[in-house]
């Protein structure tokens, strides 16, 4: 059992905070998806959980107890990092065996831990290869495999799949969800890829700068972004933002004009997913020049540029139009989302 407090930790180096204030219990159990561009924290975050670096602010509990003055080995966490950290030297068998032989695991059970471990990432055929004779998605579960190896109450996960093309990736991510269900231990995931996020987390935590913009499962960050800046980070493409002005209800920016919103008047970032709109014979809220068309094979994405913005609408797969012609959208009311064009936060 491993639940993790995180009672407002922050990490300044000097005058520049890193990390600022970060509140959160992990719940037992809790696959937990740190989330965010480059710089914003995440890996920080992870470290200090680790015990790598230290908390210059707050506490760090798990299962109750403050391990901030714990060393890295004393806290009973396994960490998996995107570069794998074999051993060269070692083969397979022995890179997954090591951690038992630093923690003075007994010997006897050395074996059918190492063989256990390497089924559940399918490796078994390889064990007696060195690192350099296996692929990377291999070596990357070689890695997972040694931190299954010593079955700890926490996984850490900084980009495991980040070194991994992308059909790799795709594959080595199911692996690792499954693997997660199988083994029920609490894991912090650190990406800076929404996807991944999205498919393995019970909950994500979405920062910038340090600072934690919204914590939720996928679907409600998905349906509910909590600002603007959450908004253009999660979904596939990112939400359609337009600045405009609302006035009685009804929203204007050159090409838009959406009514029945209820907020007030005044200068608004309206959004809404290219999944939730459509195009229209005619007579849609945007009426706009096509910018451009992708074919993604399930549809059309029919692209018009709004202000600076590029905005997207998933069409069929066989819609066909020409660059420079003009696409009716038609977006519901109740399908935008309101942020304040100042703040970002979600006013609607
Ligand atoms: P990435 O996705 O690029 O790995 P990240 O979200 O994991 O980014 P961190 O590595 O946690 O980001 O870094 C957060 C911020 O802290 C960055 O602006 C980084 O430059 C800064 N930082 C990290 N380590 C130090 C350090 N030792 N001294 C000063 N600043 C640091």
């Amino acid at each position: 059992m491993a639940e993790i407090q995180l009672r407002n930790i922050g990490k300044r180096w000097g005058s520049f905070v890193g990390v600022d204030n970060f509140d959160l219990t992990i719940a037992d159990k809790e696959f937990l998806v740190l989330l965010g561009p480059s710089g914003c924290g995440k890996t920080t975050t992870m470290r200090m959980i680790a015990g790598l670096e230290d908390a210059t602010e707050g506490d760090i509990l798990v299962d109750g107890q403050r391990v901030n003055d714990m060393e890295p080995k004393d806290r009973d966490v396994a960490m998996v990092f995107q570069s794998y950290a074999l051993y060269p030297n070692l083969n397979v068998y022995e890179n997954i065996r090591f951690p038992l032989r630093v923690r003075g695991v007994d010997p006897s059970t050395h074996d059918e831990k190492v063989r256990r471990a390497s089924a559940m990432v399918e490796l078994d055929d390889f064990l007696h290869r060195k690192p350099a004779e296996l692929s990377g998605g291999q070596r990357q579960r070689v890695a997972l495999a040694r931190a299954i190896v010593r079955q700890p109450n926490v996984f850490l996960m900084d980009e495991p799949l980040s070194n991994l093309d992308a059909k790799l990736r795709v594959s080595t991510r199911a692996q690792i969800k499954n693997l997660s269900h199988e083994l029920a231990v609490t894991t912090i995931y650190v990406t800076h890829d929404q996807i991944e996020a999205m498919t393995l987390a019970d909950r994500v935590v979405i920062m910038k700068r340090g600072v934690v913009q919204q914590v939720g499962t996928p679907v409600d960050i998905y349906d509910r972004p909590a600002n603007a800046f959450v908004a253009s980070f999660i979904g596939n493409p990112a939400m359609n933002l337009v600045e405009g002005e609302i006035s009685g209800g009804t929203f204007r920016a050159k090409h838009v004009e959406i009514s029945g919103l209820n907020v007030p008047d005044g200068t608004i970032t309206l959004g809404f997913r290219a999944e939730d709109a459509n195009v229209a014979e005619s007579g849609g809220q945007i009426n706009a020049p096509i910018y451009t068309m992708e074919l993604l094979g399930d549809a059309t994405m029919v692209s018009v540029r709004i202000g600076g913005a590029l905005v997207s609408v998933k069409a069929d797969k066989n819609y066909r139009a020409e660059i420079d012609e003009t696409v009716s959208i038609s977006v519901a009311p109740e399908q935008c989302h309101l942020f304040d064009a100042t703040t970002g936060a979600r006013v609607g």
